[in-house]
């Protein structure tokens, strides 16, 4: 159906694209391309959907279907890493817009190709019976001369951001600490409810080092980041890359990464493509509630979101997946993100706020020096961004300095036991737990806030140390938490 209108000015097109997918064509690829065109002195793209029987109960539990959409100009929209692409807002929005100077949140402003452009759908979960759907696109169109210069040149190549390595924040290069952020969170580019502004000022506010924005599948808060640069905070452009058998955080690449992974061949690449780059990749929330991750492959990746927002979220089941990753010598460094989507002003969709959990790395304060330290193992997570703390390290060759980091690999002389030390903050009537190969091989009960702990251990044969810090938290008969926990010290020598 087509609507021609004119006005004094401009001129206004309408089509309206409707159409059924069966349950049993979403299952052999959830990702349609319905197209259409766009003139050549385009002003402005609207579009507004909709479709049969929606999810209605939150966190998309209950019955129904969800549909997603985005849009992709005449650049082309091949898997992966289209020229086309131009955003993605999933199923949180009803409508979005495109012009050259301005675009919804998530959509990427700028030049309207002409040609052939096509709407994506991503059917995230359908009905047996098929869902129905109706999308209407609106192309403004100039009256004048159009939007292109003499000769037929696009007046402006992509106009997103850019895409040098270039620090988001001006390195403090004092020599590396214990510096404290949050890998992940949601702004008004995908589908949480604050803007970039917002989020990023409460990091500040909390202390926090560094923030990671990881919007879903789209890159355009990356420029709200830049724009914020001069704040005393390092941020780390980042995506979610959200696929419907799990998602995956992408961190500093200045680019969009494309999420259309619907087998596991798709999302190896798609992990390739971002370690050969030179980001860091982690398997997100790998648990019943995350959503989890469906992919058969759980190797290569070099981290992992072990915890994921308040601990009784059911981030035990992603321990337990990390500790079994990590007895196999999968080398899989365990980060953490409070996937925070709304905080105030915006009215709270859950019951925590930004670096509940918080992560702890070693390193100065430039972006490349927190990734390099997460590559390296050299963290820790803890409940929140307080005094918290939990330092696990080494002394391998008996010379009273504990020079082993988190991370680090140690190589004892057999038969010699090693000395670890455990620096705790926060150990109040908690206990701390030191594991190994995921097996418990210590546990203490701690009465003072500020602990030191050390003790010798016979890790002949064993693969990897680690430690928790445990505790009751609210009411007696709700057991216990984890309140901190560090990375594995790894045994050379040690392979079974
Ligand atoms: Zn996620
Ligand atoms: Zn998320």
């Amino acid at each position: 159906m087509v609507g021609v209108s004119a006005g004094a000015k401009n001129l206004e097109e309408t089509v309206r694209i409707e159409g059924h997918l069966t349950a049993e064509q979403v299952r052999r690829n959830p990702y349609f391309y319905l197209p259409f065109n766009v003139p050549n002195n385009a002003s402005g793209i609207h579009v507004s959907y909709g479709y049969s029987d929606p999810v209605t109960a939150s966190f998309g539990n209950g019955p129904g279907n969800v549909v997603d959409i985005g849009i992709f100009d005449s650049r082309g929209y091949d898997f992966p890493q289209p020229a086309g692409f131009r955003g993605w807002s999933g199923a949180s929005r009803p409508e979005f817009f495109l012009a050259p100077e301005d675009a919804t949140p998530g959509y990427i402003r700028g030049h309207l190709f002409p040609g052939e452009w096509h709407i994506m759908l991503g059917v995230d979960r359908v009905e047996p019976e098929g869902v129905r759907y109706d999308v209407s696109v609106t192309v403004e169109q100039e009256s004048g001369a159009g939007n292109q210069e003499p000769g037929g040149t696009p007046r402006s190549a992509r106009p997103e951001v850019s895409k040098e390595r270039v620090g988001y924040s001006t390195p403090k290069t004092n020599g590396a600490r214990w510096l404290k952020g949050d890998l992940h969170c949601h702004t008004v580019h995908s589908d949480g409810l604050n803007s970039v502004e917002e989020i990023v000022r409460n990091a500040v506010e909390l202390g926090l080092d560094f923030l990671a924005v990881t919007d879903h599948n789209t890159s355009t808060h990356f420029e709200e980041l830049e724009r914020l640069s001069d704040l005393p905070i390092t941020l780390i452009p980042s995506e979610e890359v959200t696929t419907y058998w799990g998602h995956a955080n992408m961190w500093g690449l200045r680019e969009w990464i494309d999420f259309r992974c619907a087998d596991q061949a798709s999302i190896d690449g798609v992990r390739r493509y971002v370690l050969q780059k030179g980001g860091l990749i982690s398997m997100n929330h790998p648990k019943s509630v995350g959503p989890p991750w469906f992919f058969r492959g759980w190797e290569g990746y070099p981290s992992m979101e072990v915890w994921q927002a308040p601990w009784r979220f059911y981030n035990w089941e992603s321990l337990e997946r990390w500790d079994s990753l990590l007895r196999k010598g999968e080398r899989v460094v365990a980060v953490g993100g409070s996937d925070v989507h709304s905080i105030p002003p915006a009215e709270p969709r859950h019951p925590h706020g930004l670096a509940n959990p918080t992560t702890w790395v070693y390193a100065e304060s430039s972006e490349s020096s927190i990734l390099d330290a997460i590559r390296a193992g050299h963290v820790f997570i803890t409940d929140g961004p307080n005094d918290t703390r939990l330092v696990l390290s080494a002394d391998a060759d008996g010379d009273r300095r504990f020079e082993s980091l988190m991370g680090d690999t140690i190589s004892p002389l057999d038969g010699r036991l090693v000395r670890f030390r455990v620096e705790v903050n926060g150990g109040m009537d908690r206990r701390l737990w030191l594991i190994a190969d995921g097996v418990p091989v210590d546990i203490r009960s701690l009465e003072k806030v500020e602990t030191t702990h050390e003790f010798s251990l016979d890790v002949s044969g064993y693969r990897y140390i680690r430690a928790e810090l445990r505790g009751p938290r609210g009411r007696p008969e709700r057991g216990e938490v984890i309140w901190a926990m560090t990375n594995p010290i790894w045994i050379a020598n040690s392979e079974r």
